[in-house]
């Protein structure tokens, strides 16, 4: 049996910084995972393969609109297969980006799946000897949930692994569930010329994000020609001649694909047929502040355990965990965990929102300031949106809420006046470039206290 300090099972955003940063501290690390699929879900099927798709979508309604900014476009065309094979070289490029990282780390791989047994006894497919560590880190992520009640046909019936793999544009499609897949991804089918539906069953798209934005947020995706139905459920779902029948709000209607973009759940695929026990709560693998599971000696982060379900919030975990293993007295804290939705505008959030804040009985002051009436933004072509920022009465930023251009970038000055603690005054003396987006953030600081934050 090979022996290692750390062994790290699955090499994405949460998987592979730990592993990298462990080696680079003088421990024996191993990281394992199939080779096609270092970077996890993230790179492979996740936030990059949307973001190139999104950044073609955006393209395409730039040229569409090529004539406002005095240019003329010609004949507007796509090819979607080049569209799919630039998204693919993206993420083979970064996805030998981390086997070069993780080689010159001094991080042993092992390409293939791998079951944890009782007694921290890992066995990978294709691979004879068996492994243990005295650490085991499960960085498994997740996979999207497809509830029985759907159809499992995913020739018509997709998840979004099909969605960003689709070989063609669908005539019309009809996507469950009005979250951030939902959005991006029907997005960007949108553009090239499909008709899409999007229904959800809370009243608000985006569950999560302060409801007066989702709220009008409604009108400009409906504006770009998204059918969005909230407070809907989809009451029935079944294949018909190649395509699918819905039921929505009683009234059937047929769609050439469906996307289900319900939510994700852990994929607990390395304890299959292990006679593995492992503690779960909702679904989640139980972990405690040290990152402990109910295994001595096994540790679980990013998406496998509790807290959003994010790239980012899995690379903090990582390098919580990091930080305590090197002594220090950190914990886990996902109050500030910023959210971002990578739609044309994009929208993004962290810390509380308005109806947070009031359920906890929080009084705050408000800020806001408009993209349409920022330089960088009108020039940009991109005025529509707007920056919200909620502070206590002492000046502290309890939320920032931001949608239009470059918001999950701008979010980062929110995130910091929050976390940093920065009151109004220090914070109106940093100077911010113009014209530049940042210069909303800083607008939508002052307005909050009548502008009178000067001096
Ligand atoms: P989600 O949790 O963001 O949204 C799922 C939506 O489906 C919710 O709004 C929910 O109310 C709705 N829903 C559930 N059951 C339904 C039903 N039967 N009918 C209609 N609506 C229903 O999940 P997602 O969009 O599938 O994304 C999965 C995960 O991946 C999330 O954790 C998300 O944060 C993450 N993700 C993040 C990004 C990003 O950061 N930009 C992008 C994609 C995915």
């Amino acid at each position: 049996m090979q022996k290692f300090d750390l062994i790290v099972i699955g090499g994405g955003p949460g998987g592979y910084p730990l592993a990298v940063k462990m080696a680079r501290s003088g421990k024996k690390v191993a990281i394992i995972d199939k080779s096609s699929e270092l970077g996890g879900t993230c790179l492979n099927w996740g936030c990059i393969p949307t973001k190139a798709l999104l950044a073609s979508a955006k393209g395409l309604h730039f040229l569409k609109k090529a004539e406002t900014f005095g240019l003329g476009a010609g004949q507007i065309s796509f090819d979607w297969q080049k569209v799919q094979q630039r998204k693919e070289k993206i993420v083979l490029q970064l996805r030998q980006g981390i086997e070069k990282l993780l080689d010159k780390s001094g991080v042993t791989r092992f390409d293939g799946f791998a079951r944890l047994f009782p007694d921290k006894k890992i066995r990978i497919e294709g691979v004879e000897e068996e492994l243990t560590a005295d650490k085991i880190v499960l960085c498994v992520g997740s996979v999207p949930a497809a509830p029985a009640v759907f159809p499992q046909d995913r020739s018509i019936f997709w998840t979004s692994d099909q969605a960003l793999n689709a070989t063609e544009i669908p005539e019309s499609l009809l996507v469950v569930g009005g979250g951030v897949i939902g959005l991006e991804l029907g997005q960007v089918f949108n553009e090239f010329g499909c008709k899409v539906t999007i229904v959800e069953m809370m009243p608000q798209i985006l569950p999560g994000l302060d409801t007066a934005t989702a709220k009008r947020l409604l009108p400009v995706f409906k504006k770009a020609g998204l059918e969005i139905l909230t407070g809907k459920k989809v009451e029935g779902l079944e294949p018909l001649n190649g395509n699918a029948k819905a039921i929505i709000d009683g009234k059937e209607r047929e769609f050439s694909k469906v996307l289900i973009a319900v939510g994700r759940r852990v994929n607990h695929a390395f304890m299959q047929d292990t006679g593995l026990e492992i503690e779960t709560e909702n679904g989640f693998i139980k972990v405690d502040e040290t990152y402990s599971t109910s295994l001595p000696g096994v540790y679980a982060i990013g998406d496998a355990i509790k807290g959003p379900m994010l790239a980012h919030k899995a690379t903090y975990d990582a390098m919580t965990l990091a930080a305590q293993w090197s002594g220090q007295q950190v914990v886990a804290d996902y109050s500030l965990v910023p959210s971002c939705v990578y739609t044309y505008p994009e929208i993004s959030w962290v810390g509380k929102s308005e109806e947070a804040l009031k359920s906890d009985g929080i009084e705050y002051k408000t800020g806001r300031s408009l993209f349409s009436a920022n330089g960088k933004a009108m020039t940009a072509g991109e005025a529509d949106g707007q920056i919200k920022t909620l502070f206590d009465q002492n000046g502290k930023l309890l939320g920032t809420i931001i949608w239009g251009p470059e918001a999950s970038n701008i979010i980062n000055e929110g995130t910091m006046m929050s976390q940093f603690g920065v009151d109004v005054h220090s914070f109106s003396r940093m100077i911010h470039p113009h014209p530049t987006l940042s210069e909303a953030f800083m607008e939508s600081v002052e307005s909050a206290f009548g502008g009178g934050v000067h001096g």
